[in-house]
């Protein structure tokens, strides 16, 4: 099995079962301009979400790690019309793009950015005692996972989900002596979760256009 072979697959499932999508195409594109990273989530992995939260029949999603909006844009085309995104980022740069990406996909009356590192923001929305979130898409930088975990957690009720992005790390995630603080950030999230009788939790390892991946799916219990 290859890169190339996982790129070819994932294609062949964007083509046959996504299309094309003119909003979705002009946010990468904006994003490529300014020069933001390309570590959005790969298509068929932004429908899958799509799909999570309209199965979920989310009104409130939070996100953290908004990057340009790619996900953010699919996560908001699940909502009802008076329903709301929130979405966090800590640069500028990500969130001024992601604003006008948001705005450009017709989606700038249900989502906002909001600026600032994810731990502030969330401390912030749990200061205000804000409506639970139906649905959380964790996906900003791997040590704090822990935090962005547990906060979700008092941000969310029963039968709300939790995701998070990118917990295999290369497989690294099942060594226990790795020095590496994406890796202890993912396994402290794990052990945070295995301890957590308010969860019921499952991770899972992908390959695709994104390599070789995987992400925790949590459903907080009643
Ligand atoms: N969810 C996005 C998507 O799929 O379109 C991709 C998000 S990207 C993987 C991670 C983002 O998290 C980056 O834009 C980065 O700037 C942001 N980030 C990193 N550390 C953060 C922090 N402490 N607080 C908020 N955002 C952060």
């Amino acid at each position: 099995m290859s890169q190339q072979q996982w790129d070819a697959v994932d294609d062949y499932f964007a083509e046959t079962l996504i299309g094309h999508d003119p909003v979705l195409e002009a946010a990468t594109a904006a994003a490529d301009e300014a020069g933001l990273p390309h570590i959005a989530v790969a298509p068929n992995q932004g429908k899958l979400l799509h799909l999570l939260a309209l199965t979920q029949g989310a009104r409130r999603i939070l996100e953290v790690g908004t990057l340009g909006g790619y996900s953010a844009i699919w996560l908001a085309r699940a909502l009802p019309a008076d329903g709301t995104l929130i979405t966090l980022e800590i640069d500028p740069k990500h969130a001024e793009v992601a604003r006008r990406n948001l705005e450009r996909a017709g989606l700038g009356e249900v989502a906002e950015v909001r600026l600032g590192p994810a731990a502030d923001s969330l401390a912030a929305l749990e200061a205000d005692r804000v409506e639970p979130f139906d649905l959380v898409f964790i996906d900003a930088d791997k040590p704090g996972n822990p935090e962005y975990f547990a906060r979700a957690l008092r941000l969310t009720a029963p039968g709300s989900l939790i995701i998070v992005d990118n917990v295999v790390r290369g497989g690294a995630v099942a060594d226990s002596d790795s020095a590496d603080r994406s890796v202890i950030g993912t396994r402290a999230l794990h052990d945070l979760i295995a301890a957590e009788p308010r969860v019921s939790a499952t991770s899972v390892q992908t390959v695709g256009a994104k390599g070789y991946d995987g992400f925790t799916l949590a459903r907080v219990q009643g």
